[in-house]
């Protein structure tokens, strides 16, 4: 009998992977020849208006999925200001990239998913390309600013001229929600910004994140559900007034103007409010019932200093209070509790006026009845997964330009918009 062969199949997949790519790589270049070369059919014009002269074949070195390969093709060049174009590059799209667009697109998949050393080391495993970690980030940064210029230069046109937009069919309920988070900043982009630090200073600055997301039913239970797949998200590290447009646009997007009804949920910093009134004037504005109820906990906390079974007792009914939307009676109750101590009583008084201004964000019971949603739990899971889980691991320190690539490469793709950023490229 022969003996048995000795064999190691992930040695031979690993290298017959190497082999079958090297060799695609061979057939690529030969594809590749012949395109952007040879006599012009029509006249290549400068951006100064002259017409270009061919100045013959250059070489460069194109890295793709399949590995380098090397594509000539011609150089015209400006008579009157030396400006150079290659229509060949043009025609690929890489321009000004060594990188191919098929690789591009894994790297900067790969640089938003996670660490750029992650994503390097991901893509030498499930793809056989080797490039630097480096590499990574700068193509996956370049491309989130690509696709942040895409989709702004798309809002310009929705908010020019809604027409654009045709809806096929109208909208139950829009639901529109915001939030901040911080992320951690290099010393350059924090200089003269005041923060949260024991001594004034600032490690974060917050991005802004929004959602937006439909829904059309309630269960049978009476329970909102949200429509599979509904959800988009935009976010930047932005002024809040920038901020609001970028909202406003995602939201016309998703067909504003055929919602027959509009919610906006969120939790009530000021900036939040401000833009809810100056963009959504006709949405049912609702505080989220999680930091009503944590408003709450607190004046438990204020008025019943120490005494632990006060505060459940009374945080539990008014909780209940909350539910059933009876804010003013917490008010009124509160009032009748204020403590002595001068510090407790205005700590007091902050929280009582708090629910006196936005008591009717909080009429939980009728919303529900509504069958609407009470929780801003979708932006709150975006800005922990899309944004914590890439931008705030330990030792992490961002430039605003870096971080709001990466968060628009994250919000485009959560979005399920990954694929319509590249078609548009292609056309
Ligand atoms: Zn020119």
């Amino acid at each position: 009998m022969a003996e048995s062969k000795h064999a190691d199949l992930e040695a031979w997949e690993t290298a017959l992977r190497a082999a079958v790519l090297s060799a695609g790589a061979k057939v690529l270049e030969q594809l590749l020849q012949g395109i952007g070369s040879g006599r012009e059919p029509r006249a290549i014009i400068c951006k100064c208006g002259a017409r270009m002269e061919s100045q013959g074949l250059k070489h460069k070195e194109v890295l793709t999925i399949l590995g380098p390969v090397t594509y000539w093709r011609s150089m015209f060049q400006c008579p009157a200001c030396q400006s150079t174009r290659y229509p060949g590059d043009e025609e690929f799209d890489i321009m000004e990239t060594t990188r191919s667009p098929g690789l591009r697109r894994m790297m900067a998949r790969a640089g938003s998913r996670s660490t750029f050393k992650e994503g390097r080391d991901d893509l030498k495993i499930y793809a056989g390309i080797e490039v630097s970690a480096k590499d990574i980030e700068r193509v996956a940064e370049g491309i989130g600013q690509q696709m942040d210029a895409w989709v702004s230069q798309e809002r310009k046109e929705i908010l020019q001229d809604h027409g654009l937009l045709r809806p096929e069919k109208t909208i139950p309920i829009l639901y529109i929600s915001y939030d901040g988070t911080g992320v951690p900043m290099t010393q350059e982009e924090l200089t003269g910004r005041k923060g949260k630090q024991v001594d004034g200073s600032a490690k974060t600055r917050e991005a802004k994140l929004g959602c937006v997301f439909t829904q059309t039913t309630t269960d049978g239970r009476g329970f909102p559900v949200r429509d599979p797949d509904s959800t988009s998200f935009v976010g930047a590290i932005e002024s809040a007034e920038d901020f609001g447009w970028r909202i406003y646009g995602e939201a016309a997007r998703r067909g504003l103007s055929k919602a027959e009804r509009v919610v906006v949920l969120a939790d009530s910093a000021q900036w939040i409010k401000n833009l809810a009134q100056m963009h959504f004037p006709e949405a049912t504005i609702i505080i989220d019932l999680y930091h009503a109820r944590q408003h709450v906990s607190e004046l438990c906390k204020t008025l019943f200093v120490r005494n632990e079974k006060k505060i459940r007792q009374q945080r539990i009914r008014w909780w209940t209070d909350l539910d059933d939307g009876k804010v003013e009676k917490i008010i009124r109750q509160t009032q009748q509790l204020l403590p002595q101590d001068a510090e407790a009583k205005k700590k007091a008084e902050t929280e009582i006026h708090y629910l006196e201004k936005n008591t009717e964000y909080m009429r939980y019971a009728e919303f529900r009845a509504q069958g609407l949603f009470v929780g801003s739990g979708v932006v709150e899971a975006g800005c922990k997964t899309l944004i914590g889980q890439r931008l705030k691991q330990s030792g992490m320190e961002w430039s605003v330009r870096g971080a709001n690539a990466i968060i628009s490469l994250r919000c485009i793709l959560t979005s399920g918009r990954f694929e319509d950023y590249w078609e548009s490229r292609a056309l």
